[in-house]
């Protein structure tokens, strides 16, 4: 095929197969070069890229956008999640070491709304499940945080220790009443994803921080408001 005629061939094809394409590059050059900076479009200043962008693609199951989490309610105007664009080159990192073992992950949440994070403090008020806005005006509101498991092929969830925000002890990583299995792969969400920069918080197995998580500034920005900004 000539140069001229592969070109062609390139742009003949469908946005979504185009950016597709793009994104994975990019995740395959390991994020080198900050994702926005190599868009046609000006880098938003929160710099949030939407979890679309993670490539191999994730699995989002997004409770804050039904009334199926500890709040009853969907806090979360749409479902759609975003998150700082240095967790989102993380997360595809992570994503392309699993895909070798025919894994994923899914992701239950990333970036939180300040007014948001606040409406789930006063309802727990236990700093082992949510951070205190008061304190450090949270963790999820930067957008460097994920709450994640391990999925297989099938998008079939692999068995943990507990469900998704389960507020027992059941949650911690030193919990040692879950099977062997459980506990494995616990292990293995918990080792890929250091690998790739993230931290684990001890109180919750399915939660991880971007290192350097403090230094990111915090946002209140509506969800809705980032559909409208990208
Ligand atoms: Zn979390």
């Amino acid at each position: 095929m000539t140069f001229f005629k592969a070109m062609l061939d390139f742009f003949s094809r469908s946005r979504n197969a185009r950016l597709s394409a793009f994104f994975t590059l990019l995740a395959l050059i390991g994020c080198v070069t900050p994702l926005l900076s190599l868009r046609a479009e000006p880098t938003p200043s929160h710099n949030l890229v939407s979890l679309d962008v993670v490539q191999p693609p994730v699995l989002p199951e997004i409770r804050y956008a039904t009334r199926h989490n500890f709040t009853g309610e969907a806090v979360y105007s749409i479902p759609r999640l975003w998150l700082h664009k240095d967790a989102a080159c993380a997360l595809s990192r992570v994503q392309h070491e699993l895909q070798k073992s025919g894994l994923g992950l899914k992701v239950y949440d990333a970036y939180r709304p300040l007014s948001v994070q606040q409406k789930m403090w006063d309802l727990i008020r236990d700093e082992r499940y949510v951070s205190n806005p008061a304190k450090n005006k949270g963790r999820h509101t930067r957008g460097t945080a994920v709450d994640v498991t391990l999925i297989d092929k099938k998008g079939r969830e692999l068995p943990m220790p507990s469900d998704y925000d389960d507020f027992t002890e059941r949650a911690n990583r030193k919990y040692q009443g879950a099977t062997s299995e459980e506990k494995h792969n616990r292990q293995l969400l918990e080792d890929v994803m250091v690998r790739h920069g993230f931290l684990p918080f001890p109180d919750e197995w399915w939660h991880f921080d971007l290192k350097g998580w403090e230094k990111y500034p915090v946002f209140d920005i509506p969800l809705k408001s980032l559909v409208r900004s990208r």
